[in-house]
């Protein structure tokens, strides 16, 4: 009987039209109709949108947002859309506007956004066989069409992640256990004595350019090598790591009784879209028997370049590489994964769970390459995308933006009012100043234009000053659309510096 205590819902006030709750048998036509209205709804924003971004600062849209009463639903599904278009569709930041010129963002693919809606619907989770049938296979082909593009061999294996960070945190957990593994057998052999693995991740170096990710330095400490283990290598003029120094910094760290751990090569910096040299890296990583990293997640696109492959030549000698299919593949977020030249060091992120992957099992289970657990069947869309669209046409959207930034940095260098603050970038960024502005003025006029909703431009430092920074990723976006924002941005220059 039925106490005070009745779990069941009260029943619902008579103006609610809301879905059924959960997706299944009953529902499937409320599914159907729900999904194509979000669609319609948002088709109607995707045309309308006008501007990349309506400029809104945090304090326009916190209250809203902070007012929200979580404990007391609306009436209808169309009153909660309605009440997040208020909320964020209507100041959210369109990556697909050409006047989108800011970060490492691109509109997404088609094909991948329609997978999205199946991939999350189905729920597959790609940690085990028995939570995923077919997805893991998918994920598999996948990680070895990647591997084969990189030319990695036989033996390559890999698994997808969230994004860079991860995959690069991922990569150098392998190093450094590789590394520690290698040392203690060392140690047994000739000393005769055992030595524990803490004692020795103090002694563990890593080896990355300048312009390397920030992500490098925190996999170092979430790793327990500390900041210091990153070994900052010099770069040239053009950004890239300089082989030379690359091979002193390991010799004087072997000197020192410290042992190098991994090299890692940044291929397209997120700054300057270059791309050290990655054969000499990986001669002279070999030479020192050091683990090769090769951070892939900007310049990945280029795997399927008809006109740039060539700039990831020597990437074949990696033992692991990073790649971002969210960012030059053309993937909705987040769609990343890490591929390794031997499976056999993926065992280090291996654990048996008795519930889940026992030892004994005999079905393939992607949580034994993974540090996730249950992990999104993001897969799915960048196999939608090659079976629809193939791989040259995303090859071809990246080398077009490649091609935009050369076009843009050309019309910037010849342009009083601006001057180039690097190189021609090997990809897609361009950095620039407004000539005769420090780093205030350059602070204020970025303020402005993005207020305006003209456009959105990065800031970044080079040598130590202030530099306006496009990343073009948007194979669209014409230099026809950059040069207005180009001129706005000169304009509040201009009246900032005159006000100041
Ligand atoms: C973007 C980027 C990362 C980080 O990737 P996320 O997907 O943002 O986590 C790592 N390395 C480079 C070179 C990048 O450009």
């Amino acid at each position: 009987m039925l106490t005070s205590a009745d779990p069941r819902p009260a029943p619902l006030p008579p103006n609610r039209t809301q879905p059924p709750a959960l997706l299944g048998r009953e529902s499937a036509a409320a599914y159907r109709g729900l999904i194509a209205d979000v669609a319609g709804r948002l088709a109607e924003r995707f045309a309308a949108v006008d501007r990349p971004w309506t400029g809104a600062a945090p304090a326009d849209l916190a209250p809203a947002i902070a007012a929200v009463d979580l404990d007391r639903p609306l009436a209808s599904f169309e009153d909660a859309f309605e009440e997040v278009g208020e909320l964020y569709l209507n100041d959210a930041v369109w990556f697909h506007h050409p006047s989108y010129l800011a970060h490492l963002n691109c509109p997404v693919a088609l094909p991948a956004v329609a997978a999205e809606t199946v991939l999350a619907a189905v729920n597959t989770s790609v940690d085990t066989w028995d939570q995923s049938a077919g997805g893991t296979f998918i994920e598999q082909r996948l990680i070895e069409w990647t591997a084969e593009r990189i030319g990695l061999g036989a033996e390559a294996d890999g698994v997808f992640t969230s994004g860079g960070t991860q995959s690069n945190l991922h990569a150098l957990l392998l190093a450094r256990d590789e590394a520690v593994e290698h040392l203690l057998l060392k140690h047994r052999v000739e000393e005769g004595t055992p030595l524990r693995g803490v004692e020795v991740l103090p002694r563990l170096r890593l080896f990355a350019s300048p312009h390397s990710h920030f992500s490098v330095v925190k996999a170092a400490r979430l790793l327990g090598l500390g900041e210091d283990a990153v070994i900052t290598v010099p770069a040239d003029d053009w950004f890239r790591m300089n082989p030379a120094a690359l091979d002193a910094a390991i010799e004087t760290c072997r000197e020192q009784g410290l042992v190098p751990a991994a090299v890692v090569a940044t291929a397209g910096t997120t700054d300057f879209g270059s791309v050290d040299p990655l054969g000499p890296i990986a001669e002279i990583a070999a030479a020192h028997r050091v683990w090769l990293h090769v951070d892939a997640a900007y310049g990945c696109g280029l795997l399927v370049s008809r006109e740039h492959r060539g700039l990831l030549e020597g990437i074949e000698h990696a033992d692991s590489v990073t790649v971002d299919y969210h960012k030059s593949f053309f993937q909705p977020v987040s769609s990343s994964a890490l591929i390794v030249r031997d499976r056999a060091s993926l065992r280090h992120v291996t654990h048996h769970a008795d519930y889940l992957n026992p030892a004994e099992g005999a079905v393939p289970n992607q949580v034994d390459k993974s540090l996730q657990t249950t992990r999104r069947f993001d897969a799915l869309k960048l196999w939608m995308t090659l079976r629809t669209l193939g791989p040259d046409a995303v090859g071809d959207m990246f080398d077009r933006v490649c091609a935009l930034a050369g076009e843009t940095w050309d019309w910037i260098a010849t342009d009083p009012r601006f001057e180039v603050a690097a190189p021609p970038s090997q990809l897609s960024t361009v950095l620039f100043r407004l000539a005769g502005a420090d780093d205030e003025v350059h602070r204020r006029a970025r303020e402005a234009l993005a207020a305006s909703g003209a456009g959105m431009v990065a800031a970044t430092r080079v040598e130590g000053r202030i530099a306006l920074k496009l990343t073009l990723l948007n194979p669209e976006t014409g230099l026809s659309d950059i040069v207005p924002v180009l001129e706005a941005l000169a304009q509040h220059g201009k009246r900032v510096g005159e006000s100041a």
